[in-house]
């Protein structure tokens, strides 16, 4: 669906022409996974496919959503009872009711709103359908009652949103490439200084082709495994004295490793230490205009979060094989990992033979099919009209 498409359910809905449409990408990560909580850097682009929104104001004392996704779930909550942990606001509505929430946190009076979702991002594919549907409901609620806002405000208003409404301690990560990326570039995103620059990342022009595949296999960060990393990674700061793990620099790091009692420890360690150096190697080779070298460092990204991070699994890890056997270039899993998908650098022209190898692969090891996309990269959150 589109701007016209949502325009017009918004218009059967409603009885009326929505006040505007925004849009907001979902998101691959290039590299540098498991960094963004540890004051490292990351280097996401905003995809090709968006969730779109078109918002009107009303006089209801309420905020009316709806989904395209999800119909017949119609949700009508009245302004006062938008708070955390409320029984009105559970389920998917959430992620925009806290986006709104998170937005008058920030001291900005909210009117009431009615609004309609339609996202071609698929929810739970690691794709980050939540932070794409939080950041268009910064952007729309905040345009609409008069407030114009940069795209680092509105990552933060919806990480927020995310961290203290939905419940999911993620990072700054997904929110800021959703809203800060543009078009033809990946975001190098300092997540220590909160700097963010575009380098220009043009696959199509080097004949090259990011696919990703969306193993299907549900990831749930809600579920543990991503809280317990972040507290290895406090822990190690701890016991070595510094704020956050990026301060460890490769240099640093075998007098760091010699510092920590146990191996878990030791492996969370090197994998953000030597992460956050091929986030910077990648830079480097993309200033210089070398996308075709970046191979080798998201295939060793790859390495480092199945065997130090241990956050991947068999559908990952075969994904990943198989792309590379099959001509890939380079390939990792992107997101926070259990599940989700792998995204691989692929020669144009191998795109298919990769693809088709990987759904044999799947096939032979008895897990469900994957979902293949190519991905290109895109313009952060905008208004549409
Ligand atoms: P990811 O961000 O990787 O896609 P999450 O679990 O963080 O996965 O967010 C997915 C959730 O976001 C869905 O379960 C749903 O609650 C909400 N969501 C995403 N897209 C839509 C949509 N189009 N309509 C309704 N809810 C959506
Ligand atoms: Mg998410």
């Amino acid at each position: 669906m589109n701007t016209t498409t949502v325009s017009d359910l918004f218009r059967r809905s409603y009885g009326r022409k929505p006040d505007g449409v925004f849009s907001a990408p979902g998101r691959v990560n290039l590299i540098g996974e498991h960094t963004d909580y540890n004051g490292g850097l990351v280097l996401p682009f905003a995809i090709d496919a968006r969730a779109h929104l078109a918002a009107g104001r009303a006089d209801s004392g309420a905020i009316r959503i709806m989904s395209a996704q999800k119909p017949g779930e119609f949700s009508q909550v009245h302004l006062d009872d938008v708070r955390p942990g409320s029984p009105a606001v559970a389920g998917w509505p959430g992620y925009l009711l806290g986006a709104i929430w998170s937005l008058q946190q920030t001291g900005r009076p909210i009117e009431s709103v009615d609004l309609v979702l339609d996202s071609q991002i698929p929810a739970g594919a690691g794709l980050s359908s939540s932070a794409a549907v939080e950041c268009a409901t910064v952007l729309a609620v905040s345009a609409l009652s008069g407030y114009s806002m940069d795209p680092l405000t509105i990552a933060r208003i919806a990480q927020r949103a995310e961290n203290d409404f939905v419940g999911v301690p993620c990072g700054p990560m997904d929110q800021t490439a959703s809203a800060a990326c543009a078009e033809g570039s990946v975001l190098l995103f300092d997540t220590r200084s909160g700097s963010t620059e575009n380098i220009s990342f043009d696959p199509a022009a080097h004949d090259l082709t990011v696919l990703v595949v969306d193993t299907q296999v549900a990831h749930s960060l809600a579920d543990g495994e991503y809280g317990k990393r972040r507290t290895s990674c406090e822990l190690a700061a701890e016991i070595l004295g510094v704020t956050q793990l990026r301060e460890v620099t490769v240099d640093d790091l075998p007098a760091a490793l010699s510092k920590l009692p146990d191996d878990e420890l030791r492996r969370r360690l090197r994998h953000v230490v030597t992460e956050n150096d091929r986030v910077e190697s990648t830079v480097e080779l993309l200033r210089a205009g070398r996308i075709t070298d970046i191979g080798p460092l998201l295939t060793a990204s790859h390495a480092s979060l199945r065997d130090d991070y241990d956050v991947s699994c068999a559908e990952l890890d075969a994904a990943v094989d198989t792309a590379l056997t099959a001509g890939a270039l380079g390939a990792r899993m992107t997101g926070g990992g259990f599940g989700g998908s792998v995204i691989a650098l692929v020669p144009t022209d191998l795109t298919d033979h990769v693809g088709a190898a990987v759904v044999s692969a799947f096939a032979g090891h008895g897990f469900r099919p994957p979902v293949l996309r190519r991905v290109s990269p895109a313009q952060g959150a905008r208004r549409e009209n």
